[in-house]
């Protein structure tokens, strides 16, 4: 296993993290298959691997539910006496918080899941921006403060899907950040906080965590010909998993990948390639480049993300949904793609929410229809209802 340094926390972490969202289940998304995933814990943290990420949600029925993950990761580390040989790292879920009592609450309901006294790096988890502005207003900043001076938290940090600029925002406003998680993976260089998020982190010496760095596996699974066939031209052959790990750890502004893993078989793997110094050619980079620009072929529109649509004077999130309808045609995964419609756009700024005014038409630099393209999202995705 490699390490690195996690910004300015003096800590030092094993590059591949073990991402606890995706363990292996057995009836249900709430019914961990423990035995197969205690081995996977026990096989990763055997060969080096020093940080655990789990959340109150994970694995639980609904998506607000109060998870079995954390449960799971606590009851391991106990039984196995491991923890405080590893770094826990969870998240306080921003969204369920109402009032200011409630950011207690959770934490210590999380301890008490997790059978410990402190966590080592504690999230906001997923913060979107009326959700920051929500906790500021409720003075999650003191409460933060008082987590690291009583030591139930030792770091504290966010975990977001939003743009740089907001990124930035909100890094500018607490010093004592010191991690923060974004997604990252070669086709989302420019999505979300992207490069921009990462060289910014890197600058003020934030610990960089990355999620989704196979996009939820689909840059690995169903592999189109277009893209195999650039993935043969490389200097150096390696499979999918290893062009989407090593692209990110051959970047010097990432701390730590998490990866949500499913098998033993995946643990070994990723292990295998997390402990192997593997340095990407320059003809090789431009191969990614070209397999990420292939796979933008399969987009369903051509919105580059500029931005200058927006806002809409009726709210309607223009970008997002036009990107996760592009990201669903090129990845070829609807239901990944309407998990994140739905869950990261909120319910007033969905595609259903433009009233054909046409005001934005004229600011498109790419001249989409955009009330067509969202009539059209729309369709795709259908309504919150068909989903969950
Ligand atoms: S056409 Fe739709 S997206 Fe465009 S400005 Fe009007 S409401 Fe907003
Ligand atoms: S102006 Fe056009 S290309 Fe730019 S973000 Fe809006 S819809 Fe996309």
């Amino acid at each position: 296993m490699l390490y690195n340094e996690l910004g300015k926390t003096g800590l030092e972490v094993s590059r591949l993290g073990f991402g606890t969202m995706r363990l292996p289940t057995i009836n249900s998304n709430a019914d961990i298959d423990e035995s197969e995933a205690s081995a996977m814990l026990k096989y990763g943290i055997e060969n080096g691997i020093n940080i655990i990420d789990t959340a109150f949600p994970y694995h639980s029925v609904g998506i607000d539910g109060n998870g079995n993950s954390e449960r799971f990761v606590g009851e391991f580390l106990k039984e196995n006496d491991l923890r405080d040989e590893i770094l826990l790292h969870t998240k306080s879920p921003s969204w369920l918080i109402e009032k200011k009592e409630d950011f207690d609450t959770y934490l210590d309901l999380q301890l008490e899941k997790l059978q410990t006294d402190y966590v080592d790096i504690y999230l906001l988890h997923s913060l979107t921006v009326p959700d920051w502005y929500k906790v500021k207003d409720l003075e999650v900043l003191d409460f933060l403060d008082e987590c690291l001076s009583s030591g139930k938290v030792k770091h504290v940090g966010f975990s977001s899907h939003i743009e740089v600029d907001y990124l930035i925002e909100i890094l500018d406003e607490y010093p004592k950040w010191e991690v923060v998680m974004t997604q990252m993976n070669y086709l989302d260089e420019y999505y979300q906080s992207g490069v921009m998020g990462l060289d910014y982190l890197k600058e003020v010496k934030v610990g960089s965590m990355i999620m989704e760095p196979l996009r939820g596996g689909r840059l690995v699974n169903n592999i189109p010909d277009e893209v195999q066939k650039l993935w043969d031209m490389a200097e150096t052959k390696r499979t999918p998993v290893e062009w989407a790990l090593q692209y990110l750890w051959n970047r010097d502004d990432v701390d730590c990948v998490f990866s949500g893993m499913t098998s033993l078989e995946q643990v070994k793997q990723n292990i295998e390639i997390a402990s192997t110094i593997d340095k990407i050619s320059p003809y090789d980079q431009e191969l990614i480049r070209e397999v990420a620009r292939t796979y933008r072929t399969f987009l369903g529109n051509r919105c580059t993300r500029c931005g200058y649509c927006m806002p809409c004077p009726h709210g309607v999130d223009i970008i997002n949904c036009l990107t996760e309808y592009n990201i669903a045609h090129m990845m070829g995964d609807p239901k990944a793609s309407a998990m994140q419609y739905f869950t990261l756009i909120d319910d007033d700024s969905r595609a259903d929410s433009c009233i054909d005014c046409k005001e934005c038409l004229p600011f498109c630099t790419q001249m989409i229809d955009i009330p067509k393209e969202l009539q059209r999202v729309y369709e795709y995705f259908g309504s919150e209802f068909d989903h969950f």
